[in-house]
């Protein structure tokens, strides 16, 4: 066991865990909504640092990140554990381990070795995927540190609800924060993911953009029914023009059924089509339809000469008119990232 980094005492042995914006309360040998930080006689520990679920050599569209060093590979990894339990999620054996017999077959991979493995894998960079990775805080945080003394490039993919102390201690290290904007009002929040305060998102994707000046690209699986509506589609598009910039990158994907809405109809093509459209009228420059292998919308086309950029058929890349940042045909800039920052 690791001891937290981010917590309060108090009083009766009682602490306050500050990693996400749950900011649980927990009691003596209890344990947090995430299961994953646990209460010993008032030391708050997480339980899972270095316990790796999940590990793979990805194409860094699969993340998606799509302006991000478009053809990459990078070397993901999942832990178990989420501070958010959505009805539609892809990854429920990981993130409720204690419903699963997964727990037990956890691979320990400490942060030298997962920069060694990148390595040898030849990938760009590291991503913590599949599950929330501020449920393992330390280890990323580690690992994310070492991974730039390597000079790898480093990504979340998080639903958004870290609290800023968390997001200042891990945002020198961090390169990319791709989040979900699941929806845009209370009661969808509190339907799928029984989460309330969920605006806190938004002021910490907009800090990691503004103070950390991480690549952020935002995604929004569209499940029918639940968040299909023009309004909440509007207030994410109009949030992320204003608040992030005409620049970043949208993923607007098709759901699935699965898990506790295996009783919905997959999102139609339509739909998805109808929501770029309202992503473009916001302003954004790019809004990409995803987990649609095939679709026009995969592809990046220049705003300004309309030239094809980069084309892709589902996690392939086929780079064309990229230079650096910028459009190679007209110059404009595009807001792709594709060499490592200086350190912040
Ligand atoms: S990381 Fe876990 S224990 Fe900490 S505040 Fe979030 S849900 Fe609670």
């Amino acid at each position: 066991m690791h001891e937290a980094m981010l917590y309060d005492k108090l009083a009766n042995s009682r602490v306050q865990c500050n990693i996400c914006q749950w900011r649980c309360r927990i009691g003596r040998d209890k344990s947090g909504v995430c299961k994953m930080y646990h209460n010993r006689d008032g030391t708050l520990y997480n339980l899972n640092y270095a316990k790796v679920s999940s590990v793979a050599v990805d194409p860094v569209e699969k993340k998606p990140l799509f302006h991000f060093f478009p053809g990459s590979l990078v070397f993901s990894l999942g832990s178990w554990g989420c501070n958010f339990h959505c009805q539609d999620c892809q990854n429920w054996e990981i993130a409720c381990p204690e419903t699963s017999e997964l727990w037990r077959t956890s691979r320990e991979i400490k942060p030298q070795e997962a920069i060694r493995l990148a390595k040898e894998y030849s990938c760009q960079g590291i991503a913590w995927t599949y599950n929330e990775p501020a449920v393992w805080f330390e280890y990323t945080l580690d690992s994310a540190k070492l991974a730039k003394e390597n000079n790898l490039y480093t990504v979340y993919v998080t639903n958004g609800y870290m609290t800023p102390e968390a997001l200042d201690t891990i945002g020198p290290y961090l390169d990319a924060w791709r989040v979900d904007i699941k929806g845009f009002n209370d009661a969808f929040y509190r339907k799928l993911a029984k989460v309330s305060h969920w605006r806190g998102i938004l002021e910490v994707a907009k800090r990691a953009k503004d103070k950390w000046h991480m690549h952020v690209e935002v995604i929004t699986n569209i499940i029918p029914t639940m968040n299909d509506d023009e309004k909440q589609l509007q207030g994410i598009a109009n949030w992320i023009r204003s608040e992030l910039g005409e620049l970043t990158p949208w993923h607007v994907t098709r759901f699935y059924p699965h898990h506790y809405m295996s009783d919905l109809s997959p999102t139609p093509v339509s739909t998805l089509e109808h929501a770029a459209l309202i992503g473009k009228k916001a302003g954004l420059k790019f809004v990409y339809i995803g987990n649609l292998a095939g679709h026009q919308g995969e592809n990046t086309i220049c705003y300004s000469c309309r030239n094809l950029i980069v084309k892709r058929f589902g996690y392939q890349t086929k780079t064309i008119g990229l230079g650096g940042s910028k459009c190679k045909f007209c110059g404009a800039e595009l807001g792709f990232r594709t060499t490592i920052p200086n350190p912040k």
